[in-house]
């Protein structure tokens, strides 16, 4: 397995150019960039396998806080899973942020 990324073509989400860039991933696993048009900073979403793991993840430790309650022995989550929930919202935000970016038109 290679250690460096592949470069990949992304839509910068400031000039709307496609790019062939190396994003880095940031340690919660979203992909950032410098335009090479622009030179914007981009973040982009999460990559797959961090968002899967963030989704399975997240209800398992709800789960676990509700059944706490429930017994009396509440559990308070873990700063991991409030950067995960964080994980998720913002890549929530930056799908639709890159979804109105790709769409042509304007
Ligand atoms: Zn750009």
């Amino acid at each position: 397995m290679a250690s460096e990324a592949a470069p990949q073509t992304l839509v910068c989400l400031q000039c709307r150019r496609e790019v062939d860039v190396k994003p880095t991933l940031t340690f919660l696993g979203f992909q950032t960039f410098q335009c090479p048009s622009c030179s914007a900073n981009i973040t982009y979403p999460l990559v797959p396998q961090y968002r899967k793991s963030y989704q399975i993840a997240t209800p398992i430790v709800a789960l676990m806080t509700l059944i706490g309650l429930w017994i009396g022995k509440p559990l308070i989550p873990g700063i991991g899973f409030v950067f995960m929930f964080y994980a998720l919202l913002r890549d929530r935000a930056l799908v639709r942020g890159l979804k109105a970016a790709s769409r042509p038109g304007a």
